[in-house]
């Protein structure tokens, strides 16, 4: 690979990284004589298949020259950054090269706006046909749609990537208006649009036509920035739930707003980005995907935020304490799965093994219920009887986080439910 090659590449990967529809690996380490591998800190990131596979990503922008001003991102054209293209043929062989060598598994490809939206993403859409037509590339590629784009050129994308996002940034129109003046929400919304209709309507076509090519199989995803407007996470939970009733969008991503812009005042002026309230977000999208939790069940008008102390399952349990306790041995699935300390396996396992008898303490520790957090929201054959309406939601509150302060790194990201 030619020096200029590998200085567009620094340059590129480093404007990329802030997308967030994947993550980088965030480490650096050069190989050593006798040793083997090398990690990259940007320009490789991992996201997963639709079978659950984690795969390494070659994540780079097409170009970071952009003709829009959006005051939350470094590649704003007012920015005095350093700035590199790669042409369409540069960018295939890259991703070939690296592909052969086992780097990557797939290609994330975004761009800044050159000229014009449709003009950027023809330019975006040769790159991943010469790869799937003229090269016979096979690995994963997920592009991101440039708002504004033309039906035609989204189409034609949907044909060549597994996965297309078109990300909204800000959740509402006006703040959107505010801080990206030239972007609307119906230029990410039309795109977002013509993608469904393409999944459908080659769906459809597949049923009469079995050589129909599949359509963006892994669907589509959006990300929006968090903290750098006023939005309440009711806001926020409110377009994701929206978003989720089109059939193809498979993940929304929350970014932590990042002040990569400072000198501008329209952004607040944030010492560190929004972390735990980001993690909140993706735990509440999680009980909305998976635990068929609806926004206004997580969050509502009094509570219009997340509480930063306990995760949202937790949170939606202690100001329900009239739906406890839940008797593990005679209560439904989407009842004993809503307990907190009780994940969808654990749920799962409830209801297969109470056939054999009654369940006791001991039996849900061994199918992997949390009892110390559970057993104030359940019953079963032996429980202690100390349930969240004897001792009341804030006292149960106040051991829960106690505990947790004590048993966790709370810079430690975590998903899991229970
Ligand atoms: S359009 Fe995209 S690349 Fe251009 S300034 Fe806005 S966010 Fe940045």
């Amino acid at each position: 690979m030619n020096e200029q090659i590998i200085n567009k590449l620094a340059t590129l990967a480093e404007s990329a990284k802030y997308d967030v529809s994947c993550s980088s690996s965030g480490v650096g380490r050069k190989s050593k004589v006798g040793g083997i591998g090398s990690t990259s800190s940007s320009g490789i990131c991992h996201t997963f298949t639709e079978d659950g596979r984690c795969v390494s990503l070659l994540k780079i922008m097409m170009t970071n020259y952009c003709m829009y001003d959006c005051a939350y991102c470094i590649s704003r054209k007012s920015n005095d950054i350093k700035r590199a293209s790669f042409s369409v043929k540069e960018l295939v062989e890259l991703t070939l090269e690296f592909y052969k060598r086992n780097y990557i598994e797939g290609l994330f490809l975004s761009s800044g706006v050159v000229k014009s939206p449709d003009h950027t993403m023809e330019r975006m859409v040769r790159v991943i046909k010469e790869l799937r037509t003229v090269h016979k590339y096979n690995g994963y590629i997920h592009m991101k749609s440039i708002p504004g784009a033309s039906k035609e050129l989204v189409t034609q994308a949907g044909l060549y990537a597994d996965r297309l996002s078109v990300n909204i940034e800000i959740p509402t129109e006006k703040n959107l208006k505010f801080l990206a003046p030239e972007k609307d929400h119906k230029s990410v919304f039309a795109p977002m649009k013509y993608i469904q209709n393409g999944v459908l309507e080659y769906k459809e076509e597949k049923k009469k036509y079995k050589s129909t090519p599949k359509f963006t199989p892994a669907g589509q995803s959006t990300q929006m920035i968090i903290g750098a407007t006023n939005e309440t996470d009711q806001d926020i939970l409110k377009v994701s739930s929206l978003l989720y009733m089109q059939s193809s969008m498979r993940r929304v991503y929350y970014s932590g707003f990042i002040p990569v812009n400072p000198y501008d005042n329209r952004l607040p002026a944030l010492q560190q980005a929004p972390l735990v309230r980001e993690n909140r977000l993706y735990q509440a999208d999680w009980l909305m995907r998976f635990y068929h939790f609806t926004a206004d069940e997580i969050i509502d008008d009094t509570n219009p935020n997340l509480d930063l102390e306990v995760d949202p399952k937790l949170s939606w349990a202690l100001r329900h304490p009239e739906m406890f306790p839940v008797d593990v041995n005679t209560a439904e699935y989407r009842q004993i799965v809503r307990v907190p300390g009780i994940g969808i396996k654990s749920a799962k396992l409830i209801i297969a093994s109470r056939k054999f008898g009654k369940l006791d303490r001991y039996q849900l520790k061994k199918i992997g219920v949390i009892i110390k957090r559970a057993q104030y929201f359940i019953t079963c054959r032996n429980s202690s009887g100390t349930t969240i309406n004897e001792i009341k939601p804030e006292f149960v509150k106040k051991i829960l986080v106690n505990k947790k302060h004590t048993s966790q790194n709370t810079n430690q990201i975590s998903l899991i439910f229970p």
